[in-house]
């Protein structure tokens, strides 16, 4: 953290801890490729510190398998251009990127040796809990910071088998009054996103034309969180409230809800797999069906 003055860690500034998704299942289909995608988030963060010279930016790359910081603002050695070369924005985070990108997939060829490849989705739970313990320690350092705010740029489809580890990071941001900022670049709209930021009071956009992507990070979530109080910022038209079971990690309407520890399952159980409460002979005392809070987006 670089040390600064008290006045000058004023309302607007920030620390973007932005989620970049490098998951190659998805950049194989998607229309927008992966270079153009880069070049249009590279411009948002270099705008980002332009804003204010003590603002920070931390980017995490989530993987298929794993993530990883590859880039934070306050460590960088270079900040402008020297002897023609490019600034440290780019090389630094460009080079880890490559270096991040190559790990990842030989995990996938280890585990889909040992095993048959199962999700196709990105580990969006581990970016999270990374992006908040960096957050923590922020809060940790000193009663001078600047205000953090995540950014998910996510084109994959939700991983239901991450349900409850997203949940868990949704609700810790809440309490750390953190927003989740969430970008949403794949065909239908992710429910975890959704419900991240609508919990978290952070903004929730599906960009209509993936060409203009600049134009909407740098219109939208390049404000920091003073500056939305004066502003007109998009509000979500509708939001998937539908849970995953605990057994299967399926996306359910409705479900047994465990009355003590509050798991939800798609069927009824004997005994609460995450509490050990046995469920009692009578079906309606103990495991009440629940009618979840649904409501269904309209896209
Ligand atoms: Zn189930
Ligand atoms: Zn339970």
């Amino acid at each position: 953290m670089p040390s600064a003055p008290t006045k000058l860690y004023a309302d607007d500034v920030s620390l973007l801890v932005v989620l970049l998704d490098t998951n190659p299942f998805f950049w194989s289909t998607s229309s927008l490729p992966f270079s153009k995608f880069l070049s249009h988030v590279l411009s948002f963060l270099n705008s980002i510190l332009l804003l204010n010279q003590i603002n920070q930016i931390v980017v995490i790359a989530t993987g298929c398998n794993s993530c990883d910081y590859i880039y934070d603002s306050s460590l960088s050695t270079n900040p402008g251009i020297e002897n023609g070369k490019l600034p440290a924005l780019c090389s630094e985070l460009l080079k880890k990127l490559e270096d991040f990108v190559t790990r990842d997939e030989q995990l996938n060829k280890q585990q889909s040796q040992s095993l048959p490849p199962t999700t196709t989705s990105s580990l969006l739970s581990g970016s999270l809990s990374m992006a908040l313990c960096y957050i923590q320690r922020v809060f940790r350092s000193g009663p001078l910071h600047p205000h953090p705010r995540i950014l998910c740029v996510q084109g994959s489809s939700d991983g239901p088998e991450q349900y409850v580890a997203i949940m868990n990071s949704i609700f810790s941001a809440q309490r750390s009054m953190v927003p989740i900022d969430s970008c949403y670049i794949g065909s239908n709209n992710s429910a975890f996103l959704q419900q991240a930021s609508y919990i978290t009071g952070g903004v929730y956009q599906k960009p209509q034309q993936l060409d203009g992507l600049f134009q909407y990070l740098s219109t939208v979530f390049a404000t920091d969180l003073h500056s939305r109080t004066f502003l007109q910022l998009p509000k979500s038209v509708g939001v998937d409230f539908r849970a995953s079971c605990f057994c299967h990690k399926k996306t359910i309407d409705m479900g047994y809800i465990c009355s003590v520890c509050l798991s939800i399952f798609c069927k009824h159980h004997k005994k609460c797999s995450t509490c050990g409460s046995v469920f009692g002979q009578a079906q309606t005392d103990v495991a009440s069906a629940s009618n979840l809070k649904r409501k269904t987006p309209e896209s």
